[in-house]
């Protein structure tokens, strides 16, 4: 038996409880996890924005170590460093032969697989994001384990597997920010300081954090931002001001809000470009009318996973850390126990804090 966070039914409170885990089955990895990210998807789930098979074990960002692996697995062996990959691609679809493996067709296949059974009665539980980092230990299919990068704490690694893939990526696959470019990021949390700090290594001229808390202005300055502006009506205007009254050449959203998504594309200059990370519900509708998207000539694109190839993305995100150009540990607001788990749901929800770590 492990320790699990478990959500039992949508909109309800998790639960802190012990699962039993299958032996790895073919092409399966079993991994003891050394840390695993609080992730505002997690909270998508458990109040069903995102909809997936309950009950299920949820966490989907986490790093650990190899305890045994399935038939057919060879490249990961017990004793290895590994990061989870919540969205494995199939490399067959449509998608994939594209080379976007990204939206591959197939990678929530395994949500609907029974992932463990609950120790207190047996009953079937579900693996959330393919993952179910939020446990002790996991069983997942060969294709959700990276090998860790070398030079990469584990704990600090766990962080690449979802907020630094998607806020790094976001800016440099789906904005693709230039050198000199002017940059707003809308959200403070674990990937919007993950985006500030892409954005610097991309070169940035001027980094704008936007958040409705003053008190991230720190953390969000740490991780690049030259700017910091309390979200309020005002919100497009003042970051005109600090443009020549142009606006800024991107705007990377990691709400997902239709007022947010609004204000982030009307913070662009002409021809900007808006990338908008944050998942939101079908209630958010954004509205524009005709003559303005003529008017301002501006480009409004969706991204998911930060339009990411993890196995690809990994070793350039490790060799960022290793030189020193990507501070993990200055996205961790708070290293928590599993038991911490719902208070960190909380603060997520009161918009606190950049990104709660579970360490085990
Ligand atoms: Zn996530
Ligand atoms: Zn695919």
């Amino acid at each position: 038996m492990v320790r699990a966070a478990v959500l039992p039914a949508v909109g309800a409170p998790l639960e802190i409880t012990g699962i039993e885990l299958p032996e790895p089955g073919p092409g399966r990895v079993r991994v003891a996890l050394a840390a695993a990210g609080v992730c505002h998807s997690d909270l998508s789930l458990s109040d069903g924005t995102m909809r997936v098979p309950v009950p299920a074990v949820l966490g989907h960002e986490g790093a650990g170590t190899v305890v045994a692996v399935g038939e057919g697995v060879t490249h990961v062996a017990p004793g290895d460093g590994v990061v989870l990959n919540w969205a494995p691609s199939c490399g067959s679809c449509h998608a994939c032969v594209r080379g976007e493996v990204w939206l591959c067709v197939n990678a929530l296949n395994g949500a609907g697989e029974v992932h463990a059974r609950r120790a207190d009665d047996g009953s079937e539980l579900h693996p959330g994001l393919n993952v179910a980092a939020f446990a002790e230990e996991t069983v997942v299919p060969a294709g959700c384990v990276l090998p860790a990068p070398a030079g990469v704490p584990l704990t600090d690694a766990a962080l690449l597997g979802c907020a630094v893939l998607t806020g790094y990526g976001a800016v440099h696959h789906a904005a693709r920010v230039r050198e000199g470019e002017s940059v707003a990021v809308f959200g403070a949390g674990g990937v919007g300081l993950a985006a500030l700090q892409a954005a610097r290594i991309a070169g940035a001229s001027r980094i704008v954090a936007v958040d409705v808390s003053p008190r991230k202005e720190e953390l969000a300055r740490r991780a690049g931002a030259t700017d910091y502006v309390v979200a309020s009506e005002n919100t497009a205007r003042e970051i005109r001001a600090l443009t020549d009254k142009q606006g800024v050449d991107v705007a990377i959203e990691c709400v997902g809000r239709a007022t947010t998504i609004r204000t982030a594309w009307e913070s662009t200059r002409r021809g900007g470009r808006t990338t908008v990370v944050g998942i939101g519900g079908k209630d958010q509708q954004v509205t524009f009318n005709a003559l303005e998207l003529f008017h301002w000539g501006r480009t409004l694109s969706g991204c998911v996973y930060g339009n990411s190839d993890p196995a690809r993305d990994l070793p350039v995100l490790a060799a960022h850390v290793r030189e020193g150009r990507l501070d993990l540990g200055a996205l961790v607001t708070e290293r928590i126990t599993l038991d911490g788990i719902p208070a960190a749901f909380d603060n997520v929800i009161a918009g606190r804090g950049g990104r709660a770590l579970v360490v085990f």
